[in-house]
Formats: C-alpha cells, sequence, structure tokens
C-alpha cells in the first residue's frame, strides 16, 4: 500500500495480522481468519457496521485482548502475547479516560511516572507533546474544565508521549460535534504526517474513513471485505456489501446474455441492455451479475414512454428531490425489481438547465465505462 506520509523513509509501525482470529467464551466469532498487511507509517481506517469486529481486532492489535488463532508482527517482530509496552502500540480511547483529579499535564505525565521517569524528565516531555497538541495555555486545567474537543487532544498527547509505532484510535471522534469532528480529523491526520507512525483508527461513518485514511479496511461479520486506498473503496467497490456500504453507489443487476472482447452484455428487468467492461473474470451466459454505477455518474432526463429504452439506461419516475448545495439529489423509482430505488446526484447548473419535477417519469442513464462489476457475494 503506498501511503501519502511525506517521510516514509523514517516510518515506523509496519503491522502484518496473519490468520488472526478470535472467538469469545459463548463461541462468538469476533475476528474469523484475517490477513492484513499495513505498511510503516500508514494512517489506516477499520470500518465497518456495528459487531463487526473492528474494536476485538484493534484490542489485539493494542494488546488489551487475546488471540484465539494467528499471529501479529509489527515492525517484522511477532509480537503475539507481549504487553502493550514490549510491542510500541498505544490506545487512544472512545470516552477519554483520563483522571479527573489530575490537570492536563499531569494526565499527560502520568504514563512516563509509571515507566518510573524522573519528575523533572516527564514534566518536560509532558509539556512538549502539549505544545504539539495546543494545550499549553490548558495544561494546568482539570478535564472537567475543558471542552469535548481539548479533552480529546489531552488523550491524543496522552497517548502519543509514550512514543509508539503504532497508534490505535477507538472511535476517536465520536463523541464531538460535527463541526469538531471535522476540525480534529484533519488534526489527527497531520499529526499522523508529523509523527510518521502507523495510526489504526476504528470508525463506522464512511466519509471519515475515507476522508483521513491511506488504507481503508471494510469488515463484514469478523472478516475483511475489501483493503485499498480511499479512491479505490470508492470507485471500485469489490462486492455489493462494499458498494452499498460506503455509499454513493446504485447496484444494479443483470442476465448474462453475451461475451464479447468488448465487453459484457446484460439483459435489465425493463428489457434495456446494460454493457459492463470485460474484467477477465468467467462469467457465462444465463448469470445474474450485479454491477456498480456512481450516483454522480449517471444522468436524468425526461421519458417519453413510447420510445425504446436506450443501452445503459432505467425508466422511472422521481420520488424526491433534495438540494445539496453543489448537486440536486433525485430519488427515483424505478420498475426494475432489482433495483427499485435508484439515486443520482446531478450538478446544480444542469439540474436547473433542464429540472425535472416529482412525479414526472424520467429515465437515468449511464456511459458504459461508468459501471462496474461486482464480485459475487462471499
Ligand atoms: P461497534 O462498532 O458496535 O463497537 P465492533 O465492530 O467494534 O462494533 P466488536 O466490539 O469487535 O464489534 O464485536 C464483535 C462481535 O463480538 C460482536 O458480535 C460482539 O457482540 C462480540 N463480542 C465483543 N466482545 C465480546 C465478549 N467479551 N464476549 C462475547 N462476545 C463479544
Amino acid at each position: 500500500m503506498q501511503n501519502s506520509n511525506d517521510s516514509s523513509s523514517a516510518a515506523h509501525g509496519g503491522v502484518v495480522l496473519a490468520g488472526l482470529s478470535k472467538r469469545y467464551a459463548d463461541g462468538t466469532t469476533a475476528v474469523d481468519n484475517i490477513d492484513l498487511r499495513i505498511e510503516p507509517g500508514t494512517y489506516c481506517c477499520l470500518l465497518g457496521p456495528s459487531g463487526c469486529g473492528k474494536t476485538t481486532m484493534l484490542r489485539m492489535i493494542a494488546g488489551h485482548e487475546t488471540l484465539s488463532e494467528g499471529a501479529i508482527l509489527i515492525d517484522g517482530k511477532n509480537v503475539t502475547g507481549r504487553t502493550p509496552r514490549e510491542r510500541g502500540t498505544a490506545m487512544m480511547f472512545q470516552n477519554y479516560a483520563l483522571f479527573p483529579h489530575l490537570s492536563v499535564r499531569d494526565n499527560v505525565a502520568f504514563a512516563l511516572r509509571v515507566r518510573g521517569i524522573d519528575k523533572k524528565a516527564r514534566l518536560f516531555e509532558a509539556d512538549r507533546v502539549i505544545e504539539q497538541v495546543q494545550l499549553t495555555a490548558l495544561a494546568n486545567r482539570l478535564p472537567g474544565q475543558l471542552s469535548g474537543g481539548q479533552q480529546q487532544r489531552v488523550a491524543l498527547a496522552r497517548a502519543i508521549v509514550m512514543k509508539p509505532t503504532v497508534l490505535l484510535l477507538d472511535e476517536p471522534l465520536s463523541a464531538l460535534d460535527e463541526f469538531l469532528r471535522l476540525q480534529m480529523r484533519g488534526e489527527l491526520r497531520s499529526m499522523q504526517r508529523t509523527l510518521g507512525i502507523t495510526f489504526i483508527h476504528v470508525t463506522h461513518t464512511q466519509l471519515e474513513a475515507i476522508a483521513v485514511a491511506d488504507q481503508v479496511v471494510v469488515m463484514d461479520k469478523g472478516r475483511i471485505a475489501q483493503s485499498a486506498s480511499p479512491r479505490v473503496i470508492y470507485a471500485e467497490p469489490r462486492t455489493e456489501y462494499v458498494a452499498a456500504f460506503i455509499g454513493g453507489q446504485n447496484v444494479l443487476h443483470g442476465e448474462v446474455t453475451a461475451l464479447s472482447d468488448a465487453g459484457v452484455t446484460l439483459r435489465g428487468a425493463q428489457g434495456a441492455n446494460f454493457l459492463l467492461p470485460r474484467d477477465g473474470s468467467t462469467l457465462q451466459t444465463g448469470q445474474t451479475v450485479s454491477f456498480a454505477v456512481r450516483r454522480d455518474r449517471m444522468q436524468v432526463t425526461g421519458d417519453t414512454e413510447a420510445v425504446a429504452l436506450a443501452p445503459n439506461s432505467l425508466r422511472g419516475r422521481v420520488r424526491e428531490l433534495e438540494y445539496q448545495g453543489i448537486y440536486m439529489k433525485v430519488s427515483l423509482t424505478t420498475e426494475d425489481p432489482a433495483a427499485p430505488g435508484c439515486v443520482v446526484y446531478v450538478e446544480e447548473n444542469t439540474f436547473f438547465k433542464d429540472p425535472v419535477s416529482v412525479g414526472q417519469p424520467v429515465r437515468c442513464h449511464w456511459a458504459a465505462d461508468e459501471a462496474h462489476g461486482l464480485a459475487a457475494m462471499a
């Protein structure tokens, strides 16, 4: 995985998970035989719905949870069974876990005290890190005298003062309001670049993951559905699950009627042909295939129902219009039972040049090379 970190030559914290599994005593398999490589100095997001195993995987990497099977390597060393300190990891918790009776400075210095570092050295180091997270003016306050965003910075300072090679962040932004969340995610990203270490950040928010990460790992029921750069995850989701979870896509289906070097021809439920680029997969005529087309890569035009459907188009009615500023979200009800709810994002100027209205019969259509074949679900 190529990351966008400028200081990658000095980067640390390469993580390899080999056949990693976690089964709890009650028989729940939270993580199921996962193989994953995270290059040193990568900002990696573990993304998936509630219960998919993200936190369990993070806690295993951190050294806070035992493994049922497999191994964890950090910078080439097998750290399975080692303590967090021995493996060079630090964790930033969702609820920040700050000591309420200690000042910001003492909260940050606390971990160094546990390591037996003398008072002068630990306060010097704490002040250096507090400056890095821009809290110098508040260093003597108690956590209860800080805003949520400031508490989050203390938690970050307390984790990085340990000089970890891998920093694990469990839903670090979930307690913040929308405005602070956007600000803090930028700060986390820039802190990761400055430190040149690996961040592994658990989130269930798609846009958060694709905004900050070099590598997005989409999880499904304890397994990895896809691991790739945000661009690839968004533009080339591998399966229907990833396309649906990441959003911004319409997932359509058709039956293979012809195969040629130029591509695959499918017949949709409304009788139109859909063309798919050939991607080397072994398809057969008669097979039902799923594909995705991005919402912003479809067009909508008023329909004359008497006219036969052109290739790569669907017929429907406008169910709802939502103005989103830079685009109009046009939701359609189609007669295709496999894709009853198509959504198209029409750029604002384009929409208002020739607007459609709620209830109007329309066609949505797309260029053949905008269709992206999806692998069958596991
Ligand atoms: P969320 O986003 O809700 O935090 P998650 O993706 O982080 O979810 P995990 O907390 O890793 O998911 O949980 C994965 C699965 O393991 C879930 O089915 C959960 O109920 C189960 N699980 C977690 N901890 C335990 C435990 N101590 N004992 C039994 N099952 C557990």
